[in-house]
């Protein structure tokens, strides 16, 4: 869902086993569902169509990787800084992880609206990618499965790093980056095709 610098990441305790992991994932997600919605409505209205957030060159690089559907769907809002979802002194008091309160975060995907820190700077591609790739699971996965299994996989490890969304989203990321930029002695990758390798983890479409 969102994409950090490794600077960022806190070490954490414990896993917590699968069972709380469910139990509080199964309180926390409508919460989290709710919030969501109230951060996309507000984004959306200060969004702009993906093809005017980013260059032609990097819509380019992106065409072979993406449904052209989900490129003419997607809409950006560009901001400095990500707003906090939960305020930072009450992350540090209660000694949550510093993920939880987005502020270093760099982007994040709700669905069909992404919100990419670091305006007015242009958004780099790999940012962009990896938020596409967050929308490609969340369509595939429907919204409420998606939530789901992203707030359970974070709240069984506390770990941002172990949320398969996210490793699914980075190795894909660093595939689409080596089939931008081979070494001088090697071929270039071809791109990955993101949709495939959702569906391919996920499973079905809804
Ligand atoms: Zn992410």
């Amino acid at each position: 869902m969102a994409s950090i610098t490794s600077s960022s990441v806190t070490p954490y305790a414990q896993p917590v086993p699968a069972l709380w992991a469910s139990v509080i994932a199964w309180l926390v997600w409508p919460i989290v569902s709710i919030w969501l919605r109230i951060r996309q409505a507000r984004g959306a209205r200060h969004s702009i169509p993906l093809t005017e957030a980013i260059t032609p060159a990097q819509m380019l690089a992106l065409k072979p990787c993406f449904p052209s559907e989900v490129l003419a769907a997607v809409r950006v809002q560009l901001v400095p800084m990500l707003a906090a979802a939960i305020p930072p002194r009450l992350v540090r008091r209660l000694k949550l992880p510093r993920t939880l309160d987005l502020t270093t975060m760099r982007g994040m995907c709700y669905g069909d609206l992404l919100i990419i820190a670091g305006a007015p700077k242009a958004p780099p591609a790999a940012l962009v990618f990896h938020e596409l790739v967050h929308t490609c699971q969340y369509r595939v996965l429907g919204r409420e499965r998606f939530l789901r299994r992203y707030v359970f996989s974070y709240v069984r490890t506390l770990d941002y790093w172990q949320i398969d969304l996210e490793l699914q989203a980075y190795e894909l990321q660093r595939r689409f980056m080596l089939s931008q930029a081979a070494p001088d002695d090697q071929p270039p990758e071809p791109p990955p095709d993101v949709w495939y390798e959702v569906i391919a983890m996920v499973g079905r479409v809804r």
